[in-house]
């Protein structure tokens, strides 16, 4: 009998109830219990329920490494009274195994008596479940019944036992817009190869709950939650120190689940395997039940965005007075022929990172700021000012005469921490406590104050994301870890919403792509496109996770892309004025500078400038000529670039280059280094009417013939069908394809950008 046949007909049989493990006993290879369905295949340790193979079916390639050594499904951290102790399934014993009946095959696992010495016994239940979204994915809850005085620190689980070793293994997670490893067993090993802990937090830097750890293009390990509400959640990979990697999901209760009876995780954990890479993960997310609820909530899929905002070519990012920062911004609208809108920096009254939240009156007078700002939007210039929506100076006036410490995130100490980002001043600045009504209100009054008084067009709300586990216990929250944040920040942006909406909608923008947001944001910004910029480790490349996931529901903007030396806010201390303030960056980096600039492209997000001056449209004729082309090819293809689907671009064979690359910012001072990159890059979208379009952009001085093997079958291609190119010239018929012959050819200028678009509905 066949591998594959004799896991069918085990699978078949898999119908009745109870299973013990006498049952399944005798020979080795029996001495698990499976569960299986057409896709799936997991086995279990009767003994302590570890689980033992994660396979996709029918080619049954097992994702986890033979062993017959136990990794408790479940570890509990519990605390009573004084006493703290750790309870996990390993040593819980024998659990009471059924299966389920119903449409879906399942297993419940039972852990009737799980207690420690001289302590009153928990039942832990796992309840696992095949068949989710059709896929080779299960769903794995679990609940806890104890006594009420019990609490409960820390839930791990479920905990997978060693990812089995491929050929050629990446990792992909979604940490901010998304980040992929190649060879991730390394960053496992640690220090002597005593073996690591890799975790990711979620909502913060982890966008979304799920990872693919797998061999490219080929058998893959998935793991998500399904959880539509933002629960505060940790997803883990660990070696052992012998190169086994392990992964689990970290929970904290919230509250300890002190006062429950019964605590159950408030989502399910999925577990899968795949075939396949990044892309087909972040499609098994997209089609998930919470990120479909969440997908729904996001204000540009509502239309609940202000007009301008969709309609936006290019983003400015400038600092300082409105002369600096208006002025070059109408003269690239004028340049672009095409709306151009600002985010602005250090246009308030206090010290950047120093004097939040003194920020009004504007540093040049409420009314010529006013009047610059009514200019600008009668030019098309629309802006949203910098306010950060988490820090207090602590040496500010107003945090004494306003009372604010007591509304400030308390940690378990009962005390404020601090934070210091202004390495010029060290001025420490606090996280206040979303979850104040304090808090609330004087953000969103300094809001109502931006958009109504001084008529700009909405607000950046840096720091969103952050988030804080606050114990100050007269706030009226929970205590430490929970969902208040996220339901602080919901609150924050409806009172806002509701305070402006004499005027009009507000634009309201975020820093990190946090998923739970993407309701209450119209905007997020993704400087980890800049990643070599911003400083990011080279062992990280950035990918575009998160807009393969929600493009089309939310806005994502920018990069940290430009072409000079940052500035230095003049509310600084003037001795510490950096040398060279916005004069031109050494020409040689100009390559780094181009490929931020195609990512953005390619990865359907809005394109920004940072701190342009007008001189550079002569200084620096080839880039701010890429950026054109960029923006007017992007503003032809919206339906992809900003509301399509994201599908996996065909491979690029193309050269690879080293090019010298800066890590650079306003505390940074420039550290050069070299990366090697190919030449160019692709992104594929698929717009709401089936069309098709390959997003390419060159970095490349010299012309490009692309081979481009089209994927017929995942693109909905039919046998033959129109294809078009779109540049900065328009749209142009470039003949037909015929699937007989699926390998397009392409012709790529040097730094040259367009979009390659197949339309079913045209045959001839
Ligand atoms: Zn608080």
């Amino acid at each position: 009998m066949s591998r594959f046949a004799s896991l069918v007909s085990l699978a078949a049989l898999a119908l009745s109830v109870p299973v013990s493990a006498a049952e399944q006993g005798g020979t080795a290879k029996t001495e698990t219990v499976r569960l299986a369905d057409s896709k799936l295949q997991i086995e279990l340790d009767p003994a302590n329920g570890t689980l033992r193979q994660l396979a996709q079916l029918p080619e049954g390639y097992n994702q986890l490494a033979d062993s017959t050594e136990p990794l408790a499904l479940w570890q509990i951290a519990a605390r009573d009274g004084e006493t703290s102790y750790t309870l996990s399934a390993e040593q819980a014993g024998l659990p009471k195994i059924e299966r389920l009946t119903g449409d879906q095959p399942g297993l419940r696992l039972v852990w009737d008596k799980v207690a420690a010495p001289g302590k009153e016994p928990l039942r832990v239940e796992v309840l696992i479940r095949l068949g989710q979204q059709d896929e080779s994915l299960s769903r794995w809850e679990l609940s806890v019944a104890k006594p009420k005085s019990l609490r409960l620190t820390q839930v791990r689980f479920p905990r997978v036992p060693r990812v089995r070793e491929r050929d050629d293994e990446v990792l992909a997670v979604p940490r901010a817009l998304g980040a992929l490893a190649r060879n991730p067993r390394s960053l496992t090993r640690g220090k002597n190869n005593q073996g690591t802990r890799l975790v990711w937090p979620y909502p913060f830097p982890l966008n979304m709950p799920c990872l693919a750890f797998y061999q490219d293009h080929g058998p893959g390990f998935y793991a998500a939650c399904d959880d539509s509400q933002g629960y505060r959640k940790e997803l883990a990979l660990w070696s052992d120190g012998q190169g086994r990697v392990h992964f689990e999901v970290v929970h904290e209760p919230e509250q300890e689940a002190a006062e429950l009876a019964e605590f159950r995780l408030p989502f399910a954990v999925v577990l899968g395997a795949f075939h396949g890479d990044w892309t087909t993960a972040a499609r098994l997310y997209r089609e998930s039940p919470a990120a479909q609820a969440i997908a729904a909530r996001g204000r540009l899929r509502r239309q609940l965005t202000p007009a301008w905002l969709s309609e936006t070519g290019l983003w400015i990012w400038n600092r300082g007075r409105s002369p600096g920062v208006l002025e070059p911004a109408t003269v690239m609208r004028k340049h672009l022929q095409t709306p151009v809108s600002v985010l602005w920096h250090w246009w308030h009254n206090c010290a950047y990172d120093a004097g939040f939240p003194e920020y009004l009156p504007p540093r040049e007078g409420a009314e010529p700021f006013q009047a610059a700002l009514a200019a600008a939007r009668q030019q098309d210039v629309h802006a949203i000012l910098y306010m950060n929506q988490r820090l207090w100076g602590m040496q500010t006036q107003s945090w004494i005469d306003e009372g604010a410490e007591r509304y400030a995130v308390k940690g378990p100490d009962g005390k404020v921490r601090p934070e210091v980002y202004n390495v010029f001043m060290k001025s420490p600045c606090v996280p206040m406590c979303i979850g104040t009504r304090f808090w609330r209100d004087k953000y969103a009054g300094l809001a109502e104050e931006v958009f109504c008084g001084l008529k700009a067009d909405g607000v950046y709300m840096d720091q969103t994301g952050v988030m804080a586990s606050c114990y100050d216990p007269s706030h009226g929250h929970i205590l430490g870890t929970g969902r208040y944040w996220t339901d602080g920040l919901a609150a924050l942006t409806g009172e806002i919403r509701d305070r402006c909406a004499t005027r009009g909608r507000v634009a309201l923008g975020g820093e990190f792509c946090g998923e739970p947001w993407i309701g209450n944001l119209d905007l997020t910004l993704a400087l980890s496109v800049s990643a070599d910029r911003i400083g990011s480790s080279p062992v990280w490349e950035p990918i575009p996770f998160f807009q393969a996931v929600y493009h089309g529901s939310t806005i994502v903007f920018g990069n940290y892309a430009g072409l000079v030396h940052p500035p230095y806010d003049e509310k600084w201390p003037a001795d510490k004025t950096l040398p060279g303030t916005l004069t031109l960056l050494d020409r040689k980096l100009s390559q780094q500078f181009l490929l931020e600039q195609a990512r953005t492209f390619a990865w359907g997000m809005q394109p920004m400038l940072a701190n342009f001056l007008p001189s550079q449209l002569q200084e620096r004729p080839e880039e701010i000529d890429y950026v054109t082309r960029l923006v007017r090819t992007r503003m032809r293809s919206l339906k992809y670039l900003l509301y399509g689907t994201w599908l996996r671009p065909p491979a690029l064979d193309v050269p690879q280059q080293e090019i010298d690359v800066a890590q650079i910012g306003v505390y940074t001072p420039l550290r050069a280094s070299k990366r090697t990159y190919p030449v160019a890059l692709a992104g594929a979208w698929r717009a709401a009417d089936g069309n098709v379009a390959i997003a390419l952009a060159s970095i490349h001085d010299e012309p490009l013939r692309l081979q481009l093997p089209i994927d017929v079958q995942t693109y909905g291609l039919p046998a033959r069908c129109a294809v078009y190119r779109i540049d900065e010239s328009g749209r142009q018929r470039l003949g037909q394809f015929d699937t007989r012959d699926p390998v397009w050819q392409l012709d790529l200028p040097p730094r040259g950008l367009c979009l390659l678009e197949f339309c079913p509905n045209e045959k001839e």
